[in-house]
C-alpha cells in the first residue's frame, strides 16, 4: 500500500461547487457554511482516501461524528 498524504487545502470547497468525485467530508465547523475538503475520491467512494481512512476509524470507535458528513 502507498503512504496516504493528507489533501490540500486549495482543494476544499463548498457545496455549491462540490462535483462528482470530490470529497464530501466537512472540514469546516462553521454551520452558516459547510467547507468541503474536495480532494480527489476513487470510483464509488464519497471521501478521499484520507478522509475515508479516517471515517472508517471513528466508524469502527463506535463515534457517531459519521452522520455528519452524510448529510
Ligand atoms: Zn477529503
Amino acid at each position: 500500500m502507498s503512504e496516504i498524504s493528507e489533501p490540500s487545502p486549495r482543494t476544499r470547497t463548498t457545496l455549491l461547487k462540490l462535483r462528482a468525485r470530490q470529497c464530501r467530508f466537512i472540514v469546516s465547523d462553521a454551520r452558516s457554511e459547510a467547507i468541503f475538503c474536495g480532494g480527489e475520491t476513487q470510483e464509488g467512494s464519497s471521501w478521499c482516501p484520507w478522509h475515508r481512512r479516517l471515517v472508517y476509524a471513528k466508524s469502527l470507535a463506535g463515534g457517531r461524528e459519521l452522520s455528519r458528513t452524510l448529510a
